[in-house]
């Protein structure tokens, strides 16, 4: 059995980008994955300006009298134009255009206005003080973002900010889907005896709509070797990754190795974590492919695990992180015999004494989805850790973006 670290590194190791690239503007960019590095065509501020609203001094005018008499305004959008005199101060509002040759601005709360239009400061700034100096957030010609990275609410209205109008991002992953199983049946239709809901295809659709991806929906294939075949002949051809899911252990009806090493390279790994040994990876003519088991806890922990790191890779999303790990305080003793990594489903909350604590949720067998709805993060149990104790550490993997 393969260590899932070994697994996602050989995965990865023969990925490459797929670099279709498409220009859009920001409003349609948001969740796609930037193809570029975007160089900040401007300063931010633009100019000096007041980061208060207050009045704008040169220092060396306060040192004989702190009450100077008011020479002007300057206002956001509408700047002092004319001469400064000397021995006097700006009056300058928050954003507002700095006067040449101010070196501080003193807020208003440390002004007092007196009844013959002087002002006498009550404060003395400091040099630079409530100054935002040209280009002290970016600079022209500085990566604003970084190629690879996600467009978000975030980052998009950054580049909106610097007058970046549109951006050169990668094209959607065209993923080819599909169930195998002669027991399965679409939601909506009537279940007849022996048969059940396909709902992986559910799952793993919903997953891949949080990712850069268009789904291709193959439905549901019967066991049925020529109908695989022809399929996944055709799903490659119109998919940059083909996933299935069922049909990859031993069992007599499970023929998605076997037209897989007919018409492709693939690698079928026994990876040691629980649930989902079984995991079929590798390329066809035309795309990648990846074989789900058909457990749906199986199927939603290997796309988790190993599908979501390929996707990040073939679709350029470089900025990536693996799904991030802490450190919890075991509420609950756990069950857990050493040989696999273990993904129990758990739910974390902080103790009084501000600690993270996780209780393992509901039943724990691969095929019991139920679990997963009053779960909030996976227990990653290591491979040779045997059962844990109420009070031991073990590490949390808070659920991400694509299960919430
Ligand atoms: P398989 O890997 O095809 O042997 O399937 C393993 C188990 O998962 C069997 O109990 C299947 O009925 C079940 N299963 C397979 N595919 C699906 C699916 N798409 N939705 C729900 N359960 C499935
Ligand atoms: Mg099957």
């Amino acid at each position: 059995m393969l260590p899932l670290e070994q697994a996602i590194e050989q995965m990865l190791s023969q990925l490459e980008t797929i670099n279709r690239t498409e220009i859009l503007p920001l409003q349609q960019a948001v969740a796609r994955i930037c193809a570029e590095d975007i160089i900040s065509p401007i300063n931010v501020p633009a100019f000096d300006n007041s980061a208060m609203d207050g009045y704008a001094v040169r220092l060396a005018d306060l040192q004989h009298s702190t009450t100077l008499a008011v020479c002007g305004k300057s206002f956001a959008g509408n700047p002092f134009k004319e001469e400064w005199k000397e021995k006097s101060v700006i009056r300058i509002m928050t954003g507002a255009m700095l006067p040449e040759g101010a070196d501080a601005v003193v807020m208003q709360e440390n002004v007092t206005v007196n009844e013959d239009s002087t002002v006498t400061i009550n404060e003395i700034p400091k040099l630079n003080q409530n100054i935002r100096r040209l280009g002290e957030n970016i600079k022209v010609g500085d990566v604003a973002l970084k190629m690879g990275s996600k467009l978000t609410a975030l980052s998009l209205p950054l580049l909106a900010s610097l007058g970046v109008a549109q951006v050169k991002v990668y094209q959607k992953l065209k993923v080819a889907l599909l169930s195998t199983g002669d027991e399965l049946v679409s939601v909506g239709q009537p279940l007849a005896q022996g048969q059940i809901y396909d709902s992986n295809r559910f799952t793993v659709q919903l997953m891949l709509e949080r990712l850069p991806c268009e789904v291709l929906d193959f439905g549901i294939l019967p066991d049925d070797e020529k109908i695989f075949e022809q399929t996944f002949l055709k799903a490659q051809e119109q998919a940059d990754l083909v996933i299935t899911s069922g049909g990859v252990s031993v069992g007599e009806a499970d023929f998605t190795k076997a037209v897989l090493e007919k018409c492709g390279k693939i690698n079928f790994w026994k990876i040691a974590m629980k649930p989902g040994k079984p995991f079929a990876f590798g390329k066809l003519n035309h795309a990648w492919f990846c074989g789900l088991p058909g457990n749906p806890v199986s199927a939603l922990v290997t796309f988790y695990q190993l599908v979501q790191p390929a996707i990040a890779k073939l679709s350029g999303y470089s900025q990536w992180q693996a799904p991030q790990q802490l450190k919890a305080i075991a509420a609950k003793n756990l069950k857990k015999s050493a040989g696999r990594l273990d993904f129990q489903r758990g739910f974390y909350q902080v103790n009084a004494q501000g600690q993270i604590e996780v209780s393992p949720v509901g039943q724990q067998g691969s095929h019991l989805f139920g679990a997963f709805i009053s779960s909030n993060c996976f227990i990653r149990l290591e491979q040779e850790r045997g059962n844990v104790n109420i009070g031991d550490i073990v590490t949390i993997e808070p659920f991400g973006d694509i299960l919430n």
